[in-house]
């Protein structure tokens, strides 16, 4: 396995690579989510790429990025065991030399859910998957289902901007009592981590509802409040029972819904969510 920093580096290395590339952006902290991906990867393509960027400009004033975890060794480690052949580790210098001003702005399905929390995030994520893209060119690029709004926020991109990638979209990887994986459960201390269980429980809860014949978006989204009341470390940003295309909320499911969710515990702010019907 190869690593680069460098844009004359990267596409050097790409170069190199049997098609089709298939790309894998991520955050680094890596955990079996991250590896899942990377997994399946592998599986389809000739050659894998995947990235580790702390991407600036998707945090606001205030969100983690300082406090961001990191662990490149074991990071890499992780790659190398899942089969990568080549990882690129651009620093912000590299991605936003001096004078960068191009934005990529995908609009309606940024600005509900995270886009009312998170104002800009959508922005810095498209732009920055756009240049991931036009540094590696990838055949295929690989997204977790765990970040519901940022896959259809990357289809929306990929189709509009006439992107020659097919977006592969995973499933979320859970811990056994269900909470999903992220680099951000770091934050949680041993109590945090129990109570953080509730989000699946929640989402859960309101897909029994649904599977029992429950279509009232505004009961399934009851559902949801309901079970998340009942942890107190436990503070709900939104919970959502939207259309998973469109990402407006519902009044009544008449097919396929995707609920989802925000909930603060402790300082870790967690997302999750599942789609139900169809
Ligand atoms: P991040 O490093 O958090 O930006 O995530 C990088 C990629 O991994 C994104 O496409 C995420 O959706 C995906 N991902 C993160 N957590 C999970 C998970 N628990 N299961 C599946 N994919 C995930």
């Amino acid at each position: 396995m190869k690593t680069v920093t460098t844009l004359g580096e990267l596409r050097a290395a790409r170069a190199e690579l049997p098609e089709p590339v298939g790309l894998v952006p991520t955050m680094g902290y890596l955990h079996p989510g991250h590896v899942s991906l990377a997994r399946r990867a592998r599986a389809e393509c000739a050659g894998v790429v995947a990235t580790i960027f702390v991407n600036p400009t998707q945090f606001g004033p205030g969100e983690d990025l300082e406090n961001y975890p990191r662990d490149l060794p074991r990071d890499l480690e992780l790659l190398a065991e899942a089969g990568v052949d080549l990882v690129w580790t651009p620093t912000p210098e590299v991605m936003y030399p001096p004078g960068f001003q191009t934005w990529v702005t995908v609009e309606a399905v940024t600005q509900p859910l995270e886009g009312v929390r998170r104002p800009g995030h959508f922005r810095g994520v498209t732009t920055v998957v756009a240049k991931l893209f036009n540094g590696v060119q990838p055949q295929r690029a690989y997204f977790g289902q765990k970040d519901a709004q940022q896959v259809v926020v990357i289809q929306r991109m990929a189709r509009d901007l006439d992107m020659p990638v097919e977006i592969v979209v995973c499933p979320t990887v859970r811990e056994p009592d269900g909470l999903a994986m992220s680099s951000r459960n770091s934050y949680l201390d041993a109590a945090q981590r129990e109570a953080a269980a509730v989000l699946y429980r929640a989402l859960t809860a309101a897909r029994d509802a649904f599977a029992a014949g429950e279509r009232d978006a505004a009961q399934l989204r009851q559902e949801m409040n309901d079970v998340l009341d009942t942890e107190p470390l436990a503070r709900v940003d939104y919970v959502s029972c939207a259309d998973p295309e469109t990402l407006q909320e519902m009044e009544t499911v008449a097919d396929r819904a995707l609920l989802s969710m925000a909930v603060f515990v402790g300082k870790a702010r967690l997302i999750d969510n599942i789609i139900v019907g169809g």
